[in-house]
């Protein structure tokens, strides 16, 4: 899955170029830098592998994210729509933004359920957030309808989904905005970074000045800049941006590799009777970054894990629904309200609320789901000496 796993001679020579010219920040210094523009073409690499009209750099994921609502006009008291199994880089973008998380409820495509979505729909909804977990995507068509039909804006969170398709078109390139992370485990990696990419000029231009303190980047130089709007800083670096730029690159080869161990891998646990795999709206556009699977029950799924630990095996496969970053279950900080600064009186109810709403048909699902992350690294016989290996314990474990 990461990118990391394959950092070398490439990104070297990326980093190089800059700190040669030791010209580290993206803007200005036309002349000490000699040509070396690594963010302005990492962003026009990006454009042109994903299809989208523009792209914007950020310093991550969640930056990204934040960016994105904000070039959209998405602030305090509107309400964003996003599925209860997701990173918490999610809920933290629409917070910072003043306005409310309504998480939902995910079918099993393992994103948002178009239904409950529907059903979440209030005058204040200004937002459909779906997350593209685990390399697979939602069901984008039936979320676009709800967006078309009910006036609102479909952003997607595409930072665990770098290189996945839906129906031709790279996932974070259909929505009104959409977003990558490149932090260090992400498919492709900067150390740390981010993008929203848009086919919306407007948007593009507002999140271009939003990341870089309101600047509009039309002044000969960045002191005589105008500031349109307030902004923040959420620039890359030229360093983080050169690391990126080789690893685009790689791209296609990772995806490769992954589709490859994955199948083969799947190949051994789809044997089993009674196991199962995560629906993808649209299988052709799976990244392969993991294999999600599930399993009768939870009670059984309870006992795969043990069994995995007790082999030795376990690293690599997540159950989801035990863990602390991934799903609502285990966000007590979240659903205490546990803000350092004081949140909106709006914002502290409706996250309090979280306490008492009903994610039965999320924890049907998550808590029979394991996902294995697909290594990079793995040589093929690796990859059926650890099917071999999933298989006799999932055989001894369901027996
Ligand atoms: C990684 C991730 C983010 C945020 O990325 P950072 O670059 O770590 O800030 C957002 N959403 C999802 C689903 C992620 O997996």
């Amino acid at each position: 899955m990461p990118g990391f796993e394959l950092f070398g001679e490439e990104e070297r020579k990326e980093v190089n170029d800059v700190l040669e010219t030791g010209i580290l920040m993206r803007y200005g210094f036309d002349g000490p830098r000699k040509g070396i523009w690594k963010s302005k073409e990492l962003e026009s690499e990006i454009c042109k592998r994903f299809g989208s009209s523009y792209a914007q750099l950020t310093s991550s994921g969640t930056a990204a994210l934040t960016t994105a609502m904000a070039a959209l006009g998405i602030g305090a008291g509107d309400e964003v729509i996003m599925p209860a199994f997701t990173f918490v880089a999610s809920f933290e973008a629409v917070l910072s933004m003043g306005a409310i998380p309504v998480l939902v409820d995910i079918d099993k495509t393992l994103t948002l359920s178009p239904d409950a979505v529907r059903a979440a729909i209030t005058p204040k909804t200004k937002c459909i957030m779906p997350v593209h977990m685990c390399g697979s995507m939602a069901d984008l068509e039936a979320l676009q309808t709800i967006c078309n039909e009910h006036k609102l804006i479909l952003l997607e969170d595409a930072c665990q989904s770098i290189g996945g398709t839906y129906k031709g078109k790279a996932l974070g390139t259909i929505g009104d905005a959409g977003t990558f992370s490149f932090d260090f485990v992400k498919t492709i990696t900067c150390g740390e970074g981010g993008v929203v990419m848009t086919n919306h000029k407007d948007v593009y231009v507002k999140s271009d000045a939003f990341t870089d303190h309101g600047h509009d980047h039309l002044g000969v130089d960045r002191g005589a800049d105008l500031h349109p709007f307030l902004g923040y800083n959420f620039r890359i670096s030229e360093l983080h941006a050169a690391v990126g730029l080789a690893q685009i690159k790689k791209l296609d080869n990772f995806l490769a590799i992954q589709k490859k161990n994955n199948q083969i891998l799947r190949s051994y646990i789809e044997q089993i009777p009674g196991v199962s795999f995560r629906l993808v709206p649209d299988p052709a556009g799976d990244s392969y970054s993991f294999l999600t699977w599930f399993l009768p029950s939870q009670m059984k799924t309870e006992k795969v894990i043990e069994a995995l630990k007790k082999e030795g095996i376990l690293a690599g496969n997540f159950y989801w629904y035990a863990n602390n970053w991934h799903y609502i279950r285990k966000w007590d900080h979240l659903k205490n309200s546990k803000s350092l600064y004081p949140l909106s009186a709006e914002q502290q109810k409706a996250l309090i609320d979280l306490q008492h709403n009903n994610f039965e048909k999320s924890d049907d699902i998550m808590s029979k789901c394991i996902s294995t992350a697909i290594s990079l690294t793995w040589t093929e016989d690796q990859v059926h000496e650890k099917g071999a290996r999933l298989f006799l314990v999932l055989q001894q474990a369901l027996s």
